[in-house]
């Protein structure tokens, strides 16, 4: 039960119930597809007269189409209504310090195509090439009606401005991406915090999320992020910005945070946590000093871990024990049904489980009512977090009282 916001409300009027409907029938056809009229007006409860009038519409707007026929024993055939995956599309973003990622994908989310970018230091030098690179997705594609650009970034973004406000791992602050992408490319743009995204993304399209509306996606990178959702809905805080697990303290006088606070989760959990412990006692050249040409990438740690190496498997282990640390610390905090962790990590899961299993079962109670899964890095998962920053927005539900 929700309580009704009196400063942000909207009476219900006749258009509110149509709308509410359609909204009802694409995430039908979206969930349900191929459907025919007839299940969708035995599904709803409403009328053929109301269901044919909603898909018409749909269609006009090319959010639907009609495909092949159906079978049935005696009668007219109907035609089965699906997600027109030819004519509309998303582009998505996935800002990483060193990487980024972009693709154009269809209704469902599935990739149609892809590209990268070294992400420059400068962010507005950056914003231009990212232009050039949307644009040519576009034309490479041209049938294909844009709905909108979503871009997931490793920051906190403002709510009402959608502005990065600050991005430790990326050194940028104040950066207006959506206003620039919007004059780059005349699309309406959409930007989150990662972490966000990916939780958006598992609500609506994971594998794991039906029947769950408290989850919480783990992104583990460069940092740690944490999106949250509690009721169908983000946690966000009367700032916008809350749920920065990653940045919590978890020892007071530890080491220094690209924050600027001490001791911060990601500190200890993060991929350049574990890259810099591996270092400190790896890569010492022949005078004794740590050797920066020498460091190591996190996906070398991976792959050392894989072959036996002694550090590299503390290392991987370590990182294994504060991850299960901080999850309990989740756990205790939100009780949600389901974590799905984002990340390199996760290829090595299998291995490095029992650890956080083991952890995360010794520090909170309400462990069990919990499912921890590792989400598949080759199906991109913070890219399509992405692209649900757009698609959501056409099939949440009104904001009614
Ligand atoms: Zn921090």
């Amino acid at each position: 039960m929700r309580k009704i916001n009196l400063s942000d409300f909207q009476i219900a009027k006749s258009e509110t119930a149509r709308d509410i409907n359609r909204r009802i029938i694409l995430n039908l056809i979206r969930i349900r597809q191929p459907i025919s009229r007839a299940d969708l007006a035995r599904l709803t409860g409403l009328q053929r007269s109301t269901v044919s009038l909603i898909i018409e519409q749909l269609i006009e707007e090319q959010w639907i189409t009609e495909g092949a026929l159906g079978h049935l024993p005696r009668g007219r055939k109907p035609r089965f209504l699906h997600l027109n995956n030819e004519r509309a599309g998303i582009i998505g973003v996935n800002v990483r310090p060193k990487l980024t990622t972009l693709a154009l994908t269809d209704l469902n989310a599935q990739f149609i195509t892809q590209d990268s970018l070294p992400t420059f230091e400068d962010p507005n030098e950056f914003l231009q090439e990212l232009s050039v690179r949307i644009k040519k997705l576009r034309d490479s594609h041209p049938q294909i009606f844009c709905e909108g650009i979503g871009v997931g970034v490793p920051g906190r973004v403002e709510r009402k401005t959608q502005k990065l406000i600050f991005a430790p791992n990326l050194g940028w602050r104040d950066i207006d991406i959506k206003e620039f992408l919007e004059n780059a490319t005349n699309l309406p743009v959409e930007v989150d915090n990662a972490a966000n995204s990916c939780a958006l993304f598992e609500l609506w399209f994971g594998k794991h999320s039906e029947g769950v509306h408290d989850l919480i996606a783990l992104t583990v990178s460069e940092g740690i992020g944490t999106g949250i959702i509690a009721n169908d809905q983000l946690v966000l805080g009367v700032s916008g910005m809350a749920g920065e697990f990653g940045h919590i303290s978890i020892n007071e006088n530890g080491d220094l945070c690209s924050c600027g606070n001490r001791g911060c989760w990601e500190v200890y959990a993060s991929n350049s946590a574990t890259v810099d412990y591996y270092s400190k006692t790896n890569g010492k050249n022949q005078t004794g000093k740590k050797d920066e040409s020498v460091k190591p990438t996190f996906e070398d740690i991976l792959r050392l871990f894989e072959l036996g190496d002694p550090k590299a498997i503390e290392s991987i282990e370590r990182m294994a024990h504060y991850l299960g640390l901080g999850i309990a610390m989740l756990i205790t905090s939100f009780s949600p049904s389901l974590i799905v962790c984002v990340g390199e990590v996760t290829s090595v899961w299998e291995k490095i489980e029992p650890i956080v299993k083991k952890e995360v079962s010794e520090r909170t109670p309400l462990a069990t009512n919990t499912k921890i899964i590792p989400t598949n890095e080759l199906a991109y998962p913070r890219l399509r977090g992405a692209i649900a920053l757009i698609l959501q927005k056409h099939f949440v539900a009104p904001p009614v009282a």
